[in-house]
């Protein structure tokens, strides 16, 4: 014991405290947000520190002096804007040692070059901005290939032998790479942001949700969306930013952001959609981050929007073009008054728009142009009217209809 110095002792004795504080406030609801477990014992190979506040250390020059450790020497990131308050001895798992420094900051003012953004982040391409400027992320694929092979030779090591603890440390390094990786991306990315832009608005995303689809879990949790959110919401302080979140279920990718149609859901493999009402073409991640910057400003298309959008899970519900043949595709005013002859061929290969049509689509097709046309036509007031039980309605006439063509009584 004596051969320690008593000052992280004490600091880590505090730290306990304040864990078992949480902890039971969790349990008596005394305490808000997510419950918090009971404070655990940490992994010798895991990430240890060690914290000295004032009395425990001193900086002479470039050295730093730790009480009953000694002089150390670290290689310093850059100068400390202040004397610190405390300074933590980091060990991480692949035992490389680092020193946090606690030190206080002035806000610095930087001129905004642009009013503000909305990001939507996405996989491929990290982040989209609504100025149509896009962000690829770094990729993690080499590394996390390696880790998956040397996690199944871990696995088949015995344990406590020293091949095993090469591969742990192995395993720890590769982790460490991803990690420096991202922060770098993601400081980077977040300065530059932060810098430029008086107003952020981001969207809150579901992630605990999203990581639960197996096929996207791993790349999901390796880009690090809360991550680059908390360095946006610190900076964003640090630069006097205003910093917006938005609700998660605005439907910001069924919304077009130049006229407010809403086409409704879209499956992730559609990347642009045609807007059918004003005819732009939309990228699907612009689209949406312009949305987002749009609600974030508090300007918004109007919309009549029932309880039943506020579910995640409305596939196959009569708004998703992408599943519904034909009937239930948005149909606009001037494909309408066009010919008849035209709106099916219209149909038949929609201009770089919905890229799925079911293969339930040929016996709708045969269909004569006039009774396309006549039903269209009756489709539109019903939409106005009764917005999707209209929709319903003209789906059962269609298929009626489609019945009838086909010859099938
Ligand atoms: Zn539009």
């Amino acid at each position: 014991m004596a051969s320690v110095s008593n000052i992280p002792l004490q600091q880590s004795v505090a730290d306990l405290g304040i864990a078992y504080k949480n902890f039971f406030n969790s349990l008596k609801g005394k305490r808000k947000g997510k419950r918090v477990g009971n404070p655990k014992f940490k992994k010798k190979t895991g990430r240890q520190s060690a914290r000295f506040r004032i009395g425990g250390f001193s900086i002479k020059g470039d050295e730093v002096y730790l009480a009953k450790i000694g002089d150390v020497k670290p290689i310093w990131s850059r100068a400390l804007p202040s004397e610190p308050s405390s300074i933590t001895v980091i060990k991480d798992a692949a035992n490389r040692y680092f020193l946090s420094f606690v030190v206080e900051i002035e806000p610095t003012s930087v001129d905004a070059k642009n009013q503000s953004i909305g990001i939507d982040l996405g996989i491929k391409t990290f982040a989209v901005m609504s100025d149509c400027s896009k962000e690829k992320s770094p990729s993690y694929s080499k590394q996390d290939r390696k880790i998956r092979k040397l996690q199944k030779r871990l696995a088949r090591q015995q344990k406590g032998s020293k091949r095993r603890e090469k591969t742990r440390i192995a395993i720890a390094n590769q982790h460490n790479r991803i990690a420096d990786k991202r922060k770098d991306f993601l400081h980077k990315l977040s300065t530059k942001i932060v810098k430029e832009n008086k107003t952020i608005v981001l969207e809150d995303l579901n992630v605990s949700g999203m990581v639960k689809n197996r096929k996207l879990a791993r790349a999901i949790s390796l880009q690090g969306w809360r991550e680059f959110r908390t360095l946006i919401e610190a900076k964003s302080e640090k630069f006097g930013r205003t910093f917006q979140v938005i609700n998660r279920w605005e439907p910001t990718s069924q919304i077009c952001c130049d006229c407010g149609f809403k086409w409704g859901k879209v499956d992730l493999s559609i990347r642009s959609v045609l807007c059918l009402n004003c005819g732009t073409e939309q990228d699907r991640d612009e689209n949406a981050a312009r949305n987002i910057k749009m609600v974030g400003m508090g300007h918004r298309h109007d919309l009549k929007r029932t309880g039943s959008d506020r579910k995640t899970s409305s596939e196959a519900s009569c708004c998703e073009p992408s599943r519904i043949p034909v009937a239930l595709a948005p149909v606009s005013m001037s494909t309408l008054n066009k010919s008849a002859p035209t709106a099916l061929a219209a149909w038949r290969s929609p201009p770089g728009g919905y890229r799925q049509i079911s293969p339930q689509c040929p016996p709708v097709l045969k269909l004569q142009a006039a009774k396309f046309r006549d039903l269209c036509r009756s489709a539109v007031p019903l939409r106005q009217e009764t917005g999707r039980a209209g929709w319903l309605v003209v789906l059962g006439a269609f298929l009626r209809m489609a019945i009838s063509a086909a010859g099938i009584h």
